[in-house]
């Protein structure tokens, strides 16, 4: 979507020439909603394109910054996620507040659908997973969104979901939002529409059905130009399902369409489904961040200090009530839970692994990485060996392995304290099936005219021979599984007699392996780049 600037005032305001606001070039307008505008802008000194929502604070007369919503739209701006629209900033004047956001260039995901007409399964569940993995992280800080419709629902450039308006509708009143809000009421759940005030959870459940049931057939389960008619149709929960519709995904959407709240799915439900399980990419629920709860992060309450103006004494209460609804305590379990998004986001790229239930070390950026089949919405992840392989069951062998390498205490199990542990781990993450990554692995040593010693068949030993010096590098390749659908095929390089270190030396290091020279380092890097580049063929 091409959006070149123009100077233009915000609908409503007094100020006529406005092109900047703060450090950013005000250009067309993108959009129009209930509020006021949303226009496209760049900021001036770098060029990043962002999108701009102008509230006039005539229409929105009770949105004043009063010390209550201006923590909250604080925290909003702590909001981390790749399938949330980031909140930059918040610019406020007398006339106006300007919401500074994350631009999505692709347009509305029901464009999208529209042209298609219908989705492919695959595709919708890509992107209803998307959504989900959006809507629960939202949840799990205390934020409802309440409007989730097809205009909140924005595509990037590769064609990944944004969810657009998160949290916006916790800074208008209640009753006014719900009021206004009911402009295109296909997306409103039974009990929003009948009224009621208090919206939790369960309505944005509801609104994730429809849009689910709009992905996979292209039209709305309820619809009717008569608004009584479609209020009815909405309250009756009765809905037709085309035969096409697989059973698995009918089920889904039958218990999230289900009129009685109390009797709707819960998003634990959604992502526990089978339908919603197949080919779900590990980032979108990153494991828990496995810091001790009883310990507070310090870091975390240095950064609610700073972005609050609070000292810590203050922030260190929060945290230890009970009010989930805190504004002190939310931002500070945003702070740690966006470093598990992070943590996701590093191990999404190939290069380390860390296993079992430690937090992983912060990763670098590989230093090699093959061209990518499924851009990721972070970088790219050029793990997959043979995309579109089901979830893989792990085998007995592949399990005795991992039993046997845990047992050992070998690297690739971490146990004992986290300083020892601390290890970096090159290798490539799959999603494939174990015994097809596997026969990948051989395919490609054959090709590369490695030689290797079968352990077991998830354990090998490979060497190769250096045509000048004659002297051979030696590796390990181990596949692990790090969780129930994806596996880690983990390279280690295996120091020959040569490179042992002496034994004085190595009774210091304990049960630490012998250290490999540089040379053989450089060695086992190019055998790995040459792997994983035939694998990525
Ligand atoms: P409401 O006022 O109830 O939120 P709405 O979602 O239709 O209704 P806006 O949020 O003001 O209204 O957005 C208007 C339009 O602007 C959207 O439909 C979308 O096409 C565009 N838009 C909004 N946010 C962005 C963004 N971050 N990047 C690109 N386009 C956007
Ligand atoms: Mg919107």
């Amino acid at each position: 979507m091409e959006a070149p600037l123009q100077g233009q005032a915000p609908a409503g305001s007094q100020t006529i020439t406005l092109m900047k606001i703060g450090h950013y070039q005000i250009g067309n307008t993108l959009g129009a909603g209930t509020f006021g505008k949303v226009k496209y802008g760049e900021h001036i000194l770098t060029g990043t394109k962002v999108a701009i929502k102008i509230l006039n604070r005539k229409t929105i007369k009770n949105l004043d910054m009063v010390s209550k919503i201006k923590r909250e739209i604080t925290n909003l701006k702590l909001f981390r996620h790749p399938h949330i629209i980031k909140l930059y900033q918040v610019i406020s004047t007398p006339t106006d507040i300007f919401m500074v956001m994350e631009y999505a260039s692709g347009g509305e995901l029901f464009d999208y659908i529209k042209q298609k007409s219908k989705l492919k399964e695959s595709e919708a569940r890509r992107f209803f997973q998307q959504i989900i993995s959006g809507v629960d992280y939202c949840h799990r800080h205390m934020v409802v969104h309440r409007d989730l419709k097809p205009e909140n629902l924005l595509l990037d450039h590769n064609l990944h979901v944004k969810i657009a308006d998160f949290g916006l509708s916790n800074i208008m009143v209640d009753g006014e939002f719900l009021r206004t809000s009911c402009g295109s009421p296909n997306y409103a759940a039974p009990e929003v529409i009948s009224g009621k005030l208090y919206a939790g959870p369960e309505v944005d459940v509801w609104s994730c059905g429809i849009i689910l049931y709009a992905l996979l057939c292209g039209t709305l389960p309820f619809d009717d130009e008569h608004v009584p008619t479609l209020f009815r149709k909405i309250k009756s929960g009765v809905f037709q399902i085309p035969d096409y519709l697989n059973q698995s995904v009918v089920r889904l959407l039958l218990h999230m369409l289900m009129v009685d709240p109390m009797k709707r799915a819960t998003i634990e439900d959604i992502k526990k489904h089978e339908w919603f399980q197949k080919d779900l990419p590990a980032y979108l629920f990153p494991p828990p961040y496995d810091h001790d709860n009883s310990v507070i992060d310090q870091e975390a309450v240095t950064e609610v200090c700073e972005k609050f103006q609070v000292d810590s004494a203050e922030v260190q209460s929060a945290i230890l009530s009970e009010d989930q609804h805190n504004q002190l305590k939310i931002a500070y379990n945003l702070i740690v839970d966006n470093k598990r998004f992070a943590d996701a986001n590093a191990m999404y790229s190939i290069s380390a692994f860390y296993s079992g239930a430690s937090p992983p070390p912060a990763l670098p950026t590989p230093a090699f990485s093959p061209s990518d089949s499924s851009p990721s919405p972070f970088k790219p992840h050029p793990e997959r060996i043979a995309p579109h392989l089901g979830i893989g069951k792990i085998h007995p062998d592949l399990r005795a392995s991992l039993r046997e390498r845990a047992l050992s205490g070998d690297r690739g199990m971490p146990k004992g304290t986290p300083g020892k542990r601390a290890k970096w781990h090159l290798g490539i993450r799959s999603q494939s099936k174990p015994l097809d990554i596997m026969s990948e692995v051989y395919k490609a040593m054959k090709v590369l005219g490695f030689e290797w010693k079968v352990v077991n068949p998830f354990h090998v030993r490979v060497r190769r021979k250096n045509p000048i010096t004659g002297g051979c590098v030696q590796m390990a390749l181990q596949l692990y599984q790090v969780d129930y659908r994806s596996h880690l095929l983990d390279f280690k390089i295996i120091c020959n007699e040569a490179t042992e270190v002496p034994q004085v030396e190595k009774k210091g290091l304990e049960d630490e392996e012998a250290r490999p020279t540089s040379h053989h380092v450089m060695e086992f890097f190019e055998m790995c780049a040459a792997l994983i580049t035939e694998l990525a063929r």
